[in-house]
Protein backbone atom coordinates (compact mmCIF):
# COMPACT_ATOMS: atom_id res chain seq x y z
CA UNK A 1 0.00 0.00 0.00
CA UNK A 2 3.21 2.42 0.11
CA UNK A 3 3.10 5.03 -2.43
CA UNK A 4 6.16 4.72 -3.58
CA UNK A 5 5.39 1.15 -4.14
CA UNK A 6 4.35 -0.77 -7.34
CA UNK A 7 3.31 -4.34 -7.95
CA UNK A 8 5.50 -5.96 -10.77
CA UNK A 9 3.79 -6.66 -13.89
CA UNK A 10 3.14 -10.52 -14.43
CA UNK A 11 4.95 -10.18 -18.01
CA UNK A 12 8.51 -9.52 -15.47
CA UNK A 13 8.04 -12.24 -12.56
CA UNK A 14 7.34 -15.82 -12.06
CA UNK A 15 5.49 -14.38 -8.93
CA UNK A 16 1.99 -13.21 -8.48
CA UNK A 17 2.18 -10.56 -6.04
CA UNK A 18 5.49 -8.77 -5.57
CA UNK A 19 6.36 -5.30 -5.21
CA UNK A 20 9.34 -2.86 -5.88
CA UNK A 21 9.88 0.54 -5.42
CA UNK A 22 8.38 2.61 -8.26
CA UNK A 23 11.76 4.30 -9.41
CA UNK A 24 14.04 0.82 -9.30
CA UNK A 25 10.98 -0.97 -11.61
CA UNK A 26 10.79 2.11 -13.57
CA UNK A 27 14.25 1.32 -14.26
CA UNK A 28 14.11 -2.54 -14.36
CA UNK A 29 11.59 -2.38 -17.34
CA UNK A 30 13.54 -0.17 -19.45
CA UNK A 31 16.70 -2.94 -18.60
CA UNK A 32 14.75 -5.56 -19.54
CA UNK A 33 13.78 -3.92 -23.00
CA UNK A 34 17.23 -3.79 -23.55
CA UNK A 35 17.73 -7.44 -22.31
CA UNK A 36 15.03 -8.00 -24.80
CA UNK A 37 16.23 -6.69 -27.74
CA UNK A 38 19.26 -8.62 -27.16
CA UNK A 39 17.43 -11.73 -26.93
CA UNK A 40 17.78 -12.42 -23.05
CA UNK A 41 14.77 -12.41 -20.80
CA UNK A 42 15.06 -11.06 -17.39
CA UNK A 43 12.68 -12.13 -14.74
CA UNK A 44 12.27 -11.91 -11.36
CA UNK A 45 11.75 -14.74 -9.22
CA UNK A 46 12.13 -12.32 -5.78
CA UNK A 47 11.76 -8.86 -4.98
CA UNK A 48 10.94 -6.56 -1.73
CA UNK A 49 10.35 -8.87 1.25
CA UNK A 50 8.74 -7.67 4.53
CA UNK A 51 10.26 -8.86 7.86
CA UNK A 52 7.71 -11.61 8.53
CA UNK A 53 8.36 -13.08 4.51
CA UNK A 54 12.29 -13.28 5.83
CA UNK A 55 11.55 -14.93 9.04
CA UNK A 56 9.64 -17.53 7.25
CA UNK A 57 12.26 -18.33 5.06
CA UNK A 58 14.76 -17.96 7.68
CA UNK A 59 12.51 -20.54 10.01
CA UNK A 60 12.23 -22.83 7.83
CA UNK A 61 16.39 -23.04 7.16
CA UNK A 62 16.20 -22.95 10.88
CA UNK A 63 14.39 -26.05 11.34
CA UNK A 64 15.51 -28.47 8.58
CA UNK A 65 16.15 -31.96 10.01
CA UNK A 66 19.87 -31.74 8.77
CA UNK A 67 20.71 -29.39 11.76
CA UNK A 68 19.63 -31.74 14.41
CA UNK A 69 22.39 -32.01 16.71
CA UNK A 70 24.41 -28.51 15.07
CA UNK A 71 25.44 -25.76 17.09
CA UNK A 72 23.25 -23.00 17.08
CA UNK A 73 26.02 -20.89 15.56
CA UNK A 74 27.01 -23.13 13.53
CA UNK A 75 23.45 -23.24 11.87
CA UNK A 76 23.03 -19.81 11.65
CA UNK A 77 26.75 -19.55 9.72
CA UNK A 78 25.43 -22.17 7.07
CA UNK A 79 22.13 -20.65 6.99
CA UNK A 80 23.76 -17.42 6.02
CA UNK A 81 26.00 -18.79 3.32
CA UNK A 82 22.82 -17.41 0.78
CA UNK A 83 20.22 -16.10 3.29
CA UNK A 84 19.42 -13.37 5.76
CA UNK A 85 18.19 -12.79 9.48
CA UNK A 86 15.53 -10.75 9.11
CA UNK A 87 15.88 -6.95 9.92
CA UNK A 88 18.97 -7.32 7.96
CA UNK A 89 18.20 -8.39 4.18
CA UNK A 90 18.70 -5.74 1.49
CA UNK A 91 14.96 -7.05 0.26
CA UNK A 92 13.68 -5.16 3.01
CA UNK A 93 14.23 -2.22 0.89
CA UNK A 94 12.30 -2.16 -2.15
CA UNK A 95 15.51 -1.84 -3.77
CA UNK A 96 16.77 -5.77 -4.85
CA UNK A 97 15.77 -8.64 -6.82
CA UNK A 98 16.71 -11.82 -7.95
CA UNK A 99 16.43 -12.53 -11.13
CA UNK A 100 16.16 -16.15 -13.14
CA UNK A 101 17.43 -19.01 -10.72
CA UNK A 102 18.66 -18.69 -7.13
CA UNK A 103 21.52 -21.57 -8.06
CA UNK A 104 25.18 -20.18 -9.28
CA UNK A 105 25.78 -23.27 -11.40
CA UNK A 106 22.69 -21.77 -13.82
CA UNK A 107 24.67 -18.72 -14.53
CA UNK A 108 27.36 -21.42 -16.13
CA UNK A 109 24.71 -22.81 -18.51
CA UNK A 110 24.76 -21.29 -22.04
CA UNK A 111 21.56 -19.08 -21.28
CA UNK A 112 22.52 -18.37 -18.09
CA UNK A 113 26.34 -17.29 -18.77
CA UNK A 114 24.83 -15.18 -21.72
CA UNK A 115 22.30 -13.52 -19.66
CA UNK A 116 25.17 -12.91 -16.47
CA UNK A 117 27.34 -11.72 -18.93
CA UNK A 118 24.81 -9.51 -20.55
CA UNK A 119 23.86 -8.29 -17.15
CA UNK A 120 27.61 -7.93 -16.07
CA UNK A 121 28.10 -5.36 -19.25
CA UNK A 122 24.46 -3.70 -19.00
CA UNK A 123 22.59 -3.68 -15.79
CA UNK A 124 25.11 -0.32 -14.28
CA UNK A 125 23.82 1.86 -16.94
CA UNK A 126 20.34 1.10 -15.02
CA UNK A 127 21.67 1.65 -11.70
CA UNK A 128 21.78 -1.82 -11.22
CA UNK A 129 24.82 -3.64 -9.29
CA UNK A 130 25.68 -7.15 -8.44
CA UNK A 131 26.77 -6.96 -4.44
CA UNK A 132 27.23 -10.35 -3.60
CA UNK A 133 30.08 -10.84 -5.68
CA UNK A 134 32.83 -13.25 -5.62
CA UNK A 135 35.07 -13.44 -1.96
CA UNK A 136 38.35 -13.94 -3.48
CA UNK A 137 39.54 -10.50 -2.99
CA UNK A 138 38.73 -11.18 0.75
CA UNK A 139 35.00 -9.69 1.15
CA UNK A 140 32.79 -10.70 4.08
CA UNK A 141 29.41 -12.20 4.31
CA UNK A 142 27.25 -14.11 1.82
CA UNK A 143 28.63 -15.94 -0.85
CA UNK A 144 28.52 -14.79 -4.03
CA UNK A 145 25.05 -14.41 -5.38
CA UNK A 146 24.94 -14.28 -9.68
CA UNK A 147 20.99 -13.44 -9.30
CA UNK A 148 20.70 -10.53 -6.86
CA UNK A 149 20.91 -7.07 -7.75
CA UNK A 150 20.54 -4.32 -6.14
CA UNK A 151 19.46 -0.93 -7.40
CA UNK A 152 22.20 1.57 -6.29
CA UNK A 153 20.64 4.84 -6.41
CA UNK A 154 18.15 4.11 -3.76
CA UNK A 155 20.08 1.48 -1.82
CA UNK A 156 23.05 3.25 -1.21
CA UNK A 157 21.28 5.88 0.40
CA UNK A 158 19.46 2.92 2.27
CA UNK A 159 22.36 1.63 3.00
CA UNK A 160 23.58 5.04 5.31
CA UNK A 161 20.73 5.01 6.63
CA UNK A 162 20.49 1.39 7.85
CA UNK A 163 24.39 2.13 9.20
CA UNK A 164 22.86 5.16 11.45
CA UNK A 165 20.01 3.79 12.74
CA UNK A 166 19.83 -0.16 13.51
CA UNK A 167 21.82 -1.85 16.13
CA UNK A 168 22.74 -5.55 16.40
CA UNK A 169 19.91 -5.53 19.49
CA UNK A 170 17.13 -4.55 17.04
CA UNK A 171 18.15 -7.66 14.83
CA UNK A 172 15.49 -9.48 17.22
CA UNK A 173 12.29 -11.47 17.54
CA UNK A 174 13.11 -14.99 15.07
CA UNK A 175 14.61 -18.28 16.15
CA UNK A 176 18.83 -17.73 16.52
CA UNK A 177 18.57 -13.68 16.60
CA UNK A 178 20.74 -13.38 19.91
CA UNK A 179 23.74 -14.58 17.49
CA UNK A 180 23.23 -11.31 15.25
CA UNK A 181 25.75 -9.82 17.46
CA UNK A 182 28.05 -12.28 17.75
CA UNK A 183 28.07 -12.88 14.07
CA UNK A 184 28.44 -9.51 13.36
CA UNK A 185 25.54 -8.99 11.07
CA UNK A 186 25.34 -5.88 10.72
CA UNK A 187 29.39 -5.62 9.78
CA UNK A 188 30.22 -8.61 7.76
CA UNK A 189 26.69 -9.04 6.28
CA UNK A 190 24.74 -6.32 5.67
CA UNK A 191 27.98 -3.91 4.72
CA UNK A 192 29.83 -7.29 3.30
CA UNK A 193 29.08 -5.85 -0.09
CA UNK A 194 31.22 -5.17 -3.32
ZN1 LIG B 1 18.39 -11.71 -3.15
Amino acid sequence: MHPEFVQIEAKYTSKTEIYLRKEAYQSFVRMHKAAAEAGIQLTIISATRSFSYQKSIWENKWDRPKYMGWKKIDVAKDILKYSSMPGSSRHHWGTDIDLNSLDNAWFDSARGKKMYDWMCENAAKYGFKQVYTSKENGRQGYNEEKWHWSYMPIAAPMLDAYNKQIKSAEIADFKGSTLADSLQIIQKYVNGIE
